[in-house]
C-alpha cells in the first residue's frame, strides 16, 4: 500500500491546521461569532491536516476508480459510451449552471427552448409524438410510462387490466417498475434463439392486460424481429406496448421503436446519448408516448404560445400526474442536446452502426475460447456463456499411482476479476438470468479499432490461462487496490465512517 493510499484520519495529527480564516483563526475567534445557544459541547472528531494531505488523500483515492475516461469500459447493457467533452462545457455554462428553478419565465426562455426542442428531437429520433423530460431515471421512466399506461386504461373505464407481460430476457428494473406502480407480472417466455416466444404470448392476451414492456434489441442484444405481429397481438387485445429504449444506440437513426407498434417508451439519455453514468450520480429517463396518450403525460410540460414564447404548463386533469421535483435534471438534458446536435442527422446512423459492427466484430473473434449460445448477428451486445475450455480437471491417478486432486475451473467471475489485472472494466456478468455462465458484452461505437483488438487479445489470453492454471484466474485481481469485496455485506452493512460513534 502506498503511504498516501491510508485513511484521511490516519493522516491525522493533533493541531495541524488546513485552513486559515484571513488571519482570524485565532482562539476564541469562532466561539465570539456563533451563538451559544448554536454552539457545539465537544470539538467534532475531524482529521486534522494539511491542505497537501487532503488534495494527495482524494486526488489518490479518484485513481483508485476506473471510468469511461481512464479505459475500455464493456459493460453490457449500460452504454458506457466516451461522453465528449463539449457536452460538460455547454452544460456548465453559466446562464444554465446557475438558473434557479423557480425563476420567472420570462428570465428563462433559452432554457425553456431547450427543454421543448429536445422534446421534439426526442420525439423525431423515436417516432414518437411526445415527450416528457422530466424522468431522473431508466427506471423511473419505466414507472412513469407505466403510470401513463394505467391512466389511459383508466380514463377509459377499463378497470380490469392490471396485469403487465414482461419478457423473461428483461432487465430486472421491468417487473420491479411494474411491481411498484401496483400491476401484476405475467412473465413470457423466450425461445431456444433468444426471442419472444410469440406462441407462448398468445394464451396470455386478454382483456386483463394493461400493456408489454419490451427492449429491442432485447438483453441479449437480439432484434426481436417479430415485433409487428407482437404489437398486432397485443393491441388486438386492448393492451399497449412499452418500450424501455435503454438499449436504444443501435437503433439510432436507422429503426424508430413508434414505427415498430409502441405506444409508450423511455429513453436513457445517461446511456444512449453520452451523458457520464455509472456513479448512481444523476440521470435522465424521458417518457415518450403516441398520440392518444399525450393528454396522460405528467406535469410540468414546456409549450410554446402563438408569439413564439415558452411557457411552463403545470398538472391537467388527464395527466397521469408529477413525476420529480421542479421538471427533472436539466444538466443531463444539455449534454444530450449537445451531443444530438454536435452529431447531427447523419452521424447519429453512425453511433448504431459502429455500436453493433465492434459488437459483431468482437463475438466472431473470441467465439472459438468462449461459448456463444446463440449464433446470431447481433446488435450492440451480446452474450457468452462462460469459457469453452475453464481448466477443470477431475480427481485421478497418475502412471506412477499417486493420486492427483480435482481442479475447479475458472467461472465467469474468475474471467471478469482477471480483465481488471489487464486494465479493462469487466462485462456484465450473470445477467441475462438465461445462462449459467453469462458475460454480457457491450462496446460501443466510441472505441477505435486498435483498442477492441488489445481487449480481444487480453480475453484471448485470459482464457488460455484458465485452460492452464485456473488457480490463477480464482486469485484475481492481483493489482488492485481492493481484491473481492463481500459484495452482499457492502450493500447490506456498508462501514460508512471511521469512528464508531
Ligand atoms: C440501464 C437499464 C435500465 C435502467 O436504467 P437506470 O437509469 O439505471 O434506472 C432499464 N432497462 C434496461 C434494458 C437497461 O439497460
Amino acid at each position: 500500500m502506498k503511504y498516501y493510499d491510508k485513511l484521511i484520519f490516519e493522516l491525522s495529527k493533533e493541531g495541524r491546521c488546513g485552513f486559515s480564516l484571513d488571519g482570524k483563526a485565532s482562539e476564541g475567534y469562532l466561539e465570539s461569532i456563533i451563538p451559544q445557544a448554536l454552539a457545539r459541547g465537544s470539538k467534532p472528531r475531524l482529521p486534522e491536516v494539511s491542505e497537501v494531505d487532503v488534495v494527495r488523500h482524494y486526488t489518490n483515492l479518484s485513481q483508485m476508480n476506473f471510468g469511461v475516461d481512464t479505459g475500455f469500459y464493456p459493460l453490457g447493457s449500460c452504454t458506457m459510451k466516451y461522453n465528449p467533452k463539449i457536452n460538460e462545457e455547454v452544460a456548465s455554462m453559466s446562464g444554465f449552471a446557475a438558473l434557479h428553478p423557480l425563476q420567472d419565465e420570462e428570465s428563462v426562455q433559452g432554457a425553456l427552448e431547450v427543454y421543448w426542442k429536445m422534446e421534439k428531437m426526442l420525439s423525431a429520433i423515436t417516432g414518437m409524438s411526445a415527450f416528457t423530460l422530466n424522468p431522473c431515471a431508466g427506471a423511473h421512466g419505466e414507472l412513469t410510462g407505466l403510470m401513463i399506461m394505467r391512466r389511459y386504461h383508466l380514463l377509459r373505464g377499463d378497470m380490469k387490466r392490471t396485469k403487465v407481460i414482461v419478457p423473461d430476457s428483461a432487465h430486472g428494473t421491468n417487473p420491479a417498475s411494474a411491481a411498484v406502480c401496483g400491476l401484476d407480472v405475467v412473465v413470457v417466455k423466450s425461445k431456444e434463439n433468444g426471442l419472444v416466444d410469440v406462441e407462448d404470448l398468445k394464451p396470455l392476451l386478454n382483456d386483463e392486460i394493461a400493456g408489454i414492456m419490451m427492449t429491442n434489441p432485447n438483453t441479449l442484444g437480439l432484434f426481436e424481429s417479430e415485433i409487428g405481429e407482437i404489437a398486432d397481438l397485443v393491441h388486438a387485445c386492448g393492451g399497449l406496448l412499452y418500450y424501455d429504449g435503454a438499449n436504444m444506440n443501435p437503433l439510432l437513426g436507422v429503426v424508430r421503436p413508434g414505427d415498430m407498434g409502441f405506444d409508450i417508451m423511455h429513453l436513457n439519455l445517461h446511456k444512449t446519448f453520452s451523458t457520464p453514468h455509472g456513479g448512481g450520480g444523476p440521470g435522465s429517463g424521458p417518457v415518450g408516448v403516441a398520440t392518444r396518450l399525450e393528454k396522460c403525460l405528467p406535469g410540468p410540460r414546456v409549450i410554446q404560445a402563438e408569439d413564439g414564447k415558452f411557457h411552463i404548463e403545470h398538472i391537467w386533469e388527464e395527466s397521469a400526474g408529477r413525476v420529480s421535483s421542479f421538471m427533472g435534471n436539466f444538466g443531463i438534458i444539455l449534454r444530450a442536446y449537445a451531443y444530438i446536435l454536435s452529431l447531427g442527422k447523419e452521424h447519429i446512423l453512425n453511433a448504431g452502426k459502429f455500436a453493433t459492427l465492434s459488437a459483431n466484430y468482437i463475438k466472431e473473434s473470441l467465439k472459438d475460447c468462449y461459448k456463444l449460445p446463440i449464433e446470431r448477428i447481433c446488435k450492440h451486445e451480446f452474450v457468452f456463456d462462460g469459457l469453452i475450455n475453464d481448466g477443470a480437471r477431475p480427481a485421478s491417478v497418475a502412471e506412477d499411482g499417486t493420486p492427483v486432486e480435482a481442479v475447479a475451473g475458472a467461472t465467469t467471475l474468475d474471467v471478469a476479476k482477471r480483465l481488471l489485472d489487464y486494465g479493462f472494466h469487466a462485462p456484465t456478468i450473470y445477467f441475462p438470468l438465461l445462462f449459467h455462465q453469462t458475460i454480457m458484452i457491450e462496446p460501443t461505437e466510441t472505441e477505435s479499432k486498435e483498442t477492441i483488438d488489445a481487449f480481444i487479445d487480453v480475453m484471448r489470453k485470459i482464457a488460455a490461462e484458465a485452460a492452464e492454471n485456473p488457480q490463477l484466474l480464482k486469485g484475481a485481481p492481483h493489482n488492485t487496490p481492493i481484491g473481492r469485496p463481500d459484495e452482499t455485506q457492502a450493500a447490506r452493512h456498508p462501514i460508512l465512517k471511521y469512528w464508531d460513534c
